[in-house]
């Protein structure tokens, strides 16, 4: 198992258990004393759980880690900090304009 793939499942992880404590079952109370007070939107989580599956089928078809845009390597550091990018560093910025 690759170093990304770690970090997309925990990333899974973490999205469905505060899933649980949106839905206030299975989790002891308490035991997540950080938990916000008003939780993100339900849809929030979607997004995130859809891009993190996006990103585990690039990676059964290969295709992780390359940019959907322009093709070249995403760089290791961005996909470090960001598993689930789909675009380089410059095709990013290029979106946010
Ligand atoms: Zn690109």
């Amino acid at each position: 198992m690759n170093e990304y793939k770690e970090k997309l499942l925990s990333e899974l992880e973490r999205i469905e258990n505060e899933r649980k404590i949106l839905a206030g079952t299975d989790v002891p109370a308490g035991a997540y004393p950080e938990a916000p007070e008003v939780p993100p939107i339900e849809d929030d989580y979607d997004r995130a759980e859809a891009e993190v599956q996006a990103a585990l089928e690039r990676m059964e078809k290969g295709t992780y880690g390359i940019c959907l845009k322009c093709g070249k390597a995403i760089a290791p550091a961005r996909l470090r900090v960001l598993p689930t990018a789909a675009l380089c560093l410059d095709c990013a910025e290029e979106e946010e304009e």
